[in-house]
């Protein structure tokens, strides 16, 4: 068994929704991104990434490269449960929780796990999806934008 931790952020821009765990989720602002600024899927990527010793996110789909200009973010997921499969791994759970004060999650939960579900291969009762506000405090208080934290388990059969 292995285990990895994810976290990334993105500050809201101009737009109309922003992307969360692979799902359209209107909103006020959209994100300042070099691709679909989607933080769970980012942060779910870098967890998987980390629990098979792999490195980053940045290393594998650096942001100088144009072809993941505007790239939909469940390739890099997608990319990543590749490389653990090549490895003999296999995912056990992933535990995912977002960081904002809007949008709220509530009315996506269930399409959100299912999406993230479906690009890990797993049952979607092994993906859970938390939410938390930071109560008004620092950059994510003050609705700057969102962050999301990410954690995976992996086993080799
Ligand atoms: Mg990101």
């Amino acid at each position: 068994m292995r285990v990895g931790s994810g976290f990334d952020v993105h500050a809201f821009g101009p737009g109309d929704h922003v992307m969360l765990g692979g799902v359209r989720v209107p909103h006020s602002q959209g994100v300042v991104a070099h691709s679909d600024g989607d933080v769970l899927l980012h942060a779910l990527c870098d967890a998987l990434l980390g629990a098979a010793g792999l490195g980053d996110i940045g290393q594998h789909f650096p942001d100088s490269d144009p072809q993941w200009r505007g790239a939909s973010s469940d390739r890099f997921v997608t990319h990543a449960v590749t490389l653990l499969r090549e490895r003999g791994y296999s995912i056990v759970n992933a535990d995912l929780t977002l960081l904002c004060e809007a949008p709220r999650l509530s009315g996506h939960r269930d399409a959100i796990r299912s999406a993230i579900a479906t690009l890990l291969g797993v049952a979607a009762d092994a993906v859970n999806l938390k939410a938390t506000t930071t109560e008004k405090m620092g950059y994510l208080g003050r609705r700057e934008g969102l962050a999301a934290e990410a954690v995976v388990l992996i086993t080799r059969a």
